[in-house]
């Protein structure tokens, strides 16, 4: 019979004997504060000193097992000065050095005449071979217990090696044989140990961590189980509730139709239809749009929105930041112009005194629709009749907060999010498995693709006469350099630097932008740029991703190796947004790895955001998915998006079966994986 409850495991790890103040503190630093955390804390390696390693053959440096015997021992009576334990195996010698030891206990763990095991690094010192305070003194007999592999794990300074596998082998002891969630056919049918064994293993192992050994991937499955199982229960929260169907007809949202003087692409329509049934329906809608940046998205949240507020309800759109936020608000009020819509902007950086009557009129009800960042949320605005919510670069925002907002706006309200990060197929469900997913695959047809060239850097003057003529035509130049400022460590280009350079060519013409840049003057640079009055803009990546700049057609990039190729789509995604032909020059330093250029070239082979994601994790390879990280998607610990993919499938084929009733058996997983939290904040 299986247990699925090992309370202990969720204690305190001071509760641990063994653990005081002192190595609390250590493991504090290593994030590790209940008992459980000491699992999840895989050794990153090994040491091996399972083979005895003749005094012959010795090699400085290394960690090194010698069967010897104890011949001398030379303790000097100056203070400062080691104990010196002289050992040998036949004609050979090797000295064993102690500092700051006590000659009772040398002559108790070494005797004169006994064979004993000793480990540790070989130094060499006038002539001589020997061991510094070794880690491991044993009589040979007792062979087993130091000669073996050792688990390596990345300890911080005050923890000892010895001292946090003892913890961690104390508490896997502890575990009850049969604690485990899965059924025993399940474990069978996958090669999966049970959950003591399958840790015992891992915290064991013979070799370094691999990926695809039976025992990771359990973890692994693990792992994607238990944040399906909270997207999923997610999900049910949202949708189990009724609410009130909203009644329309289409009037403002085909005034603003009229507007526009192109048509929408196919799948813009097929997106509206989404939510338009969603809109009417007695469910919530709980939607990610997912697109490529300019795909067209805002204007589709627009539309919905006009349709939302022909019905008598108030519409929110949060936009991660200031600039995106009166862009968008911008656009709005273009659309919207032949309604009678009442729209209003709210950022941190509204006058108090508009700011009190915008929150006025929210509460009154003659403000239909709000724009502005995340201070939309605070507490003190209370909308008389909210009915929509549109969050613009939803990735930005986790499951936990996607639920306080699905709160805050209340039964009646819908949900719409936006992300232009591309996810991996194989990861949409992991990530947003409780949302309903609208694809914008379609580029609009106007658009031409964007050129992508690769250049080395010491050819930059070539780059002279496209800008010229871009100039005289009118059209603007991003220049992103991965440094602000010159630094004696990196060899990357700065903005700066650039900076000077460039105002020397094309002088009245260039703004510089980067994140030591105030707010004010940011905007106000900004704003130079929308306007026409820059020309070349030099920036770090500091710019949004979201911002429409139409008119500019050229983007270089510095040092673009050093980018992940999800970011670099992202930057190139700045140009091409208009009718325009436009230009993305990927800069290199001449030395370029194999590797490297195979990356960049993937990105000038194709124009598509999903497959350049699925490439640059390939890429990378497991335990390197920086460019997810910074684009502010939370990865998982454990599992791997290409390498795990049939788990990945697996636990999604597992959760559309799962019936409500059997989810409390999981109630440790969840809890083992962090998500007992976000389950809570469900429920309550
Ligand atoms: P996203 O938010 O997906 O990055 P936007 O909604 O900002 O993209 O759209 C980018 C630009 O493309 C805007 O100027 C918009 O007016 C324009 N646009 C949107 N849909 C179409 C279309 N079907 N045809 C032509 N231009 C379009
Ligand atoms: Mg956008």
């Amino acid at each position: 019979m299986n247990i699925n409850k090992n309370s202990f495991l969720f204690n305190e790890i001071s509760s641990l004997k063994g653990v005081g103040l002192k190595t609390k503190k250590y493991l504090e630093r290593k994030r590790i504060e209940k008992i459980k955390d000491l699992l999840w804390d895989l050794p990153y390696s090994i040491i091996d000193r399972s083979k005895i390693t003749s005094l012959r053959e010795l090699e400085i440096g290394k960690i090194t097992t010698v069967k010897v015997n104890v011949i001398k021992y030379n303790f000097p009576r100056v203070r400062n000065l080691p104990n010196k334990v002289i050992c040998g195996e036949k004609e050979e010698k090797i000295n064993i050095i102690f500092f700051n030891s006590y000659e009772g206990y040398i002559r108790k763990i070494l005797p004169i005449g006994k064979e004993v095991i000793i480990s540790g690094k070989i130094g060499y010192f006038k002539k001589h071979y020997q061991i510094t305070n070794p880690t491991y003194v044993k009589p040979a007999v007792q062979k087993e217990e130091i000669a073996k592999i050792f688990p390596k794990y990345s300890l911080t300074e005050g923890l000892t090696e010895k001292i946090y596998r003892k913890l961690i082998f104390e508490v896997l002891n502890k575990i009850n044989d049969n604690y485990e969630w899965h059924s025993d056919e399940f474990l069978k049918d996958n090669n999966f140990n049970k959950l003591k064994e399958t840790f015992l293993n891992l915290h064991n192992p013979s070799k370094k961590i691999d990926i695809f050994s039976d025992d990771y991937r359990r973890l692994a499955y693990d792992e994607i189980f238990a944040n399906l199982l909270t997207l999923f229960s997610a999900r049910k929260s949202v949708k189990l509730k009724k609410k009130k169907k909203k009644i329309y007809s289409n009037k403002f949202s085909e005034l603003i139709l009229k507007n526009f003087d192109f048509d929408l692409t196919n799948d813009q329509k097929k997106v509206l239809e989404d939510l338009d049934k969603d809109i009417r329906s007695e469910s919530r809608m709980f939607r990610l749009l997912q697109g490529d940046v300019g795909s067209g998205k805002t204007i589709l949240a627009l539309i919905a929105a006009a349709n939302v507020i022909e019905s008598k309800y108030q519409v929110a759109f949060m936009a991660p930041t200031e600039i995106l936020a009166s862009q968008h608000y911008e656009l709005a009020k273009k659309l919207f112009f032949s309604t009678n819509i009442k729209i209003e902007l709210l950022t941190s950086k509204t006058n108090l005194k508009d700011k009190k009557k915008i929150i006025s009129n929210l509460k009154n009800g003659s403000v239909n629709f709000l724009v502005g960042t995340h201070s939309l949320f605070q507490k003190k605005i209370k909308f008389s009749k909210l009915g929509f919510i549109i969050i613009d670069e939803q990735h930005k925002f986790g499951v936990k907060q996607r639920i306080s907002l699905a709160k805050k706006g209340g039964d009646n309200c819908d949900i719409l999010s936006m992300s232009a990060t591309p996810i991996p197929r194989t990861m949409m469900l992991s990530f947003f498995g409780d949302m309903d997913v609208s694809l914008l695959n379609e580029k609009p047809k106007n658009r031409k693709d964007v050129v992508t060239l690769l250049k080395p850097e010491n050819k930059i003057s070539e780059l002279w006469p496209l800008i010229k003529k871009q100039i005289s035509l009118n059209r603007q130049v991003f220049w992103v350099c991965p440094l602000i400022d010159e630094s004696k460590k990196l060899d990357f280009s700065s903005a700066v630097k650039k900076y000077n350079l460039i105002k020397k060519i094309f002088p009245n013409h260039v703004g510089i932008l980067h994140g030591n840049v105030d707010k004010v003057e940011k905007n106000i640079v900004l704003k130079k740029f929308l306007e026409k009055k820059i020309k070349i803009l030099v920036s770090t990546t500091v710019i949004e991703v979201g911002i429409n700049f139409p008119n500019a057609n050229i983007i270089i990039i510095e040092n673009s190796n050093k980018f992940g190729l999800s970011q670099l789509h992202q930057l190139r995604g700045r140009v091409g947004r208009g009718n325009i032909q436009s230009y993305c020059i990927m800069l290199y330093k001449n030395n370029l790895s194999e590797n490297a250029k195979k990356r960049l070239k993937i990105l000038r082979k194709t124009n598509d955001g999903f497959l350049i994601a699925e490439e640059d994790l390939k890429i990378r390879g497991h335990g390197d998915l920086l460019g997810f990280q910074q684009s502010g998607i939370k990865n998982f610990k454990f599992a791997d998006p290409i390498h795990h993919k049939d788990l990945f499938l697996m636990a999604e084929k597992k959760i559309k079966n799962i019936k409500i009733e059997n989810i409390k058996k999981y109630e440790d997983l969840i809890k083992l994986h962090d998500k007992a939290e976000i389950i809570n904040e469900i429920a309550n």
